[in-house]
């Protein structure tokens, strides 16, 4: 509701601008018309933004939130917009309106990494633009975001053609997730925030295991054999790239050694995570 308010007001402030071009907008008080002598007087306000930033740099879908930040500086406040411009498009996927930003004071506004149509941001590289009621473009800050972040966070290695999505195991199962190697306590955390719907200890199979519904997914994903019990609840929120335990070898691990056995299960059905596990191991670069 307040993003409407202010684009409206954003708007009033850019139909005025454009009904008298070369005048200042409504909120920036224009030279006096009468005045002997306006040639030091710019037409336009002058507005120069300084210490734009975006942090962090690598942000992940439904882990700390885009804070963008600058400040500016210029004779009066003024209508400022903000756009989360994505390089690959070089389209803005989402619109802050700042309807009197003033100069001197900090600027701030934080992007959860949904677009202005309310669906998440794809994977990759953006920049902030930052545009006065005068046309030019400012630049802002630059970062990378992504959907996932690899879930082991130290040395691993793929467990081999034991570990792979689909092969039997013994009383006709089959492997429904995929393993990775890792040494016993490394530590592991949520590749997708969401809310925590299991979290406790199965003897038989998974040891300690935690699942997580991914925010903005029909996903599940599953981490098992964990060392100890996650200090993780059911109905916890969590999120993207939050500890929620160690890599260990509890459940039928016990005989194997310590590893990460993680599934992700589309609307409850198990699908290979190996190639987006690669794909998330390959962003840690
Ligand atoms: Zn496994």
């Amino acid at each position: 509701m307040l993003a409407a308010v202010a684009a409206l007001t954003w708007a009033a402030a850019f139909t005025a601008s454009a009904l008298a071009p070369g005048t200042a907008p409504a909120q920036v008080s224009a030279p006096d018309a009468a005045a002997p002598d306006t040639s030091t007087a710019p037409a336009l306000p002058e507005l120069t933004v300084l210490d734009a930033r975006a942090s962090p740099q690598r942000a992940f879908f439904a882990g700390r939130p885009v804070a963008i930040t600058f400040g500016l500086r210029a004779p009066a406040p003024l209508a400022l917009q903000v756009d989360v411009v994505r390089d690959a498009t070089n389209r803005p996927v989402r619109r802050f309106v700042l309807p009197a930003a003033a100069p001197g004071v900090a600027q701030r506004v934080e992007w959860d990494g949904l677009t202005g149509g309310d669906k998440v941001a794809p994977s990759g590289a953006y920049r902030i633009r930052i545009r006065a009621a005068d046309g030019r473009v400012r630049r802002g800050g630059r970062f990378v975001l992504r959907s996932h972040i690899y879930p082991v966070r130290g040395r691993h290695v793929d467990r081999g053609p034991a570990g792979a999505f689909g092969v039997g195991r013994n009383g006709g199962r089959t492997h429904q997730g995929f393993d990775v190697n890792a040494a016993c306590g490394t530590t592991l955390v949520a590749a997708r925030g969401g809310r925590v719907v299991r979290s406790d200890h199965d003897p038989v199979l998974y040891g300690h295991v935690v699942i997580i519904r991914g925010e903005r997914t029909t996903r599940d994903y599953w981490y098992s054999h964990l060392q100890r019990r996650s200090p993780l609840r059911v109905g916890d929120r969590v999120r993207t790239g939050a500890r929620i335990g160690a890599v260990g070898a509890t459940g039928n691990a016990r005989t194997v050694g310590c590893h990460l056995h993680f599934e992700i299960r589309s609307r409850g059905v198990p699908i290979d995570p190996a190639p987006e596990l690669r794909a998330w191991d390959a962003w840690d670069g």
